[in-house]
């Protein structure tokens, strides 16, 4: 019997357990401070009404013998599946109803698509990026290069002809930067990689926060993405569904290597190894995509928009630098003072009794970074943002 020894090659998943660890610390010695988190990366906003009512009527359905479900269609209910193609056609994307995969989240997707990828492709990941990509890849045992995202690319890397790569991750809008690429970026990423047969995994769990048209919504919003890209997508952030587990990930027919769909052999995966989510979380996520959820989400989008409006205009008085913030949840700032980004985070912490995320946890460009979301209250983002000003403009 012989372990995966490439699990002792993963690095120790610090960094949240040390902020709640310093934060609990310093709220037991200073019990009388009020700590303000815009450190959450956690929606705090419940479920849309729309997906609530469809949510209770899939429970009556399973209360009654005509109506009772059982396991169900292998990728997806046909509603649900429908909704996800209207929704992908209101934003100019023509799929087929086969090329939809409904899951129970976008990051058990990210881990489970390597199944259908040889050990022996190069990956390529951005750093620094949402730490699942490079984790994955480590127990797979692969080869990973990075792509630098910094401050001099606006932390969005293009590609680089010299560098070769088989498997490829785009995060947009990014976590933890915010930065979003645009359609024009993400053909020179298409282009990439349809020159060398590689596939794109591009996640979209933060689309629905895009509001400018110049930014892609989807990677098959690009010409050619279909013949070189998987998109994972998330109703947790979209739809508050952080807690209920749904997302769904496409495949498109025309991804085509070594002469073998992947569309085929993503199939062959899901119907062997997952059995669905629940009927209860298909009805409310299909609920998401009816015209009433989608102004309801629509209504919750827009408080975390305001939030991060309200951050920025904290950093842009204070006069520093940053990205994201206007088609994502998360902010990335540079820490003021050169500080780096765990004194930084101390600094903020004790002075201002705000905690945020610090920007080395995301690989190693990072450091000097900070990141900041939108997620809290508006009252305590607004405060937050009151002793953040105080703090610097006093420092
Ligand atoms: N992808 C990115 C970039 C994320 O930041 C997250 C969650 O924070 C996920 C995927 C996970 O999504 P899900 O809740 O659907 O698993």
């Amino acid at each position: 019997m012989k372990i995966n020894a490439n699990y002792l090659n993963l690095k120790d998943g610090y960094l949240f357990a040390t902020v709640a660890k310093k934060t609990k610390e310093y709220k037991a010695a200073h019990p009388e401070k009020e700590v303000i988190r815009l450190s959450i990366g956690d929606v705090t906003l419940p479920l849309a009404p729309a997906v609530i009512s469809a949510m209770h009527g899939a429970v009556d359905d399973l209360s009654k013998k005509e109506t009772f479900k059982g396991y169900g269609p292998d990728f997806g209910y046909e509603s649900l599946v429908n909704a996800i193609l209207g929704s992908y056609a209101r934003k100019g994307v023509s799929l087929a109803f086969n090329e939809v995969f409904v899951s129970d989240g976008a990051k058990s997707d990210c881990g489970n698509i390597l199944d259908i990828f040889d050990q022996d492709n190069v990956v390529m990941v951005p750093d620094p990026v949402y730490p699942v990509y490079v984790d994955t890849n480590v127990m797979a045992g692969r080869k990973i290069v990075y792509a630098d995202a910094t401050a001099e690319n606006g932390f969005l890397p293009m590609p680089d002809q010299n560098v070769n790569a088989d498997l490829i991750y785009l995060c947009s809008p990014n976590n933890p930067t915010g930065a979003a690429y645009s359609k024009d970026q993400l053909r020179a990423w298409v282009d990439y990689a349809l020159e060398r047969d590689a596939v794109i995994l591009y996640d979209a769990a933060y689309e629905f926060f895009v509001t400018d048209p110049s930014l892609a919504r989807s990677i098959y919003q690009v010409e050619g993405a279909e013949k070189c890209a998987i998109e994972l997508c998330s109703f947790s952030k979209t739809a508050g569904f952080t807690g209920v587990r749904c997302g769904y990930t496409i495949v498109p027919n025309a991804l085509v290597r070594q002469g073998t769909p992947l569309n085929k052999l993503w199939a062959r995966r899901q119907s062997t190894k997952f059995n669905g989510v629940s009927y209860i979380t298909q009805t409310g996520a299909a609920a998401v995509f009816t015209e009433e959820g989608e102004r309801q989400i629509g209504e919750s989008l827009a408080y975390y928009r305001k939030n991060a409006q309200t951050i920025a205009n904290c950093l842009d008085e204070l006069g520093i630098w940053y990205t994201g913030g206007k088609n994502s949840p998360y902010l990335w700032l540079r820490c003021p003072n050169g500080m780096g980004s765990w004194e930084f985070f101390d600094y903020l912490l004790e002075n201002a009794n705000v905690v945020g995320t610090p920007g080395s946890g995301f690989g190693k460009n990072g450091e000097g970074f900070f990141r900041l979301t939108s997620f809290g209250s508006a009252e305590s983002t607004e405060e937050a943002c009151r002793r953040i000003v105080a703090l610097l403009k006093k420092g």
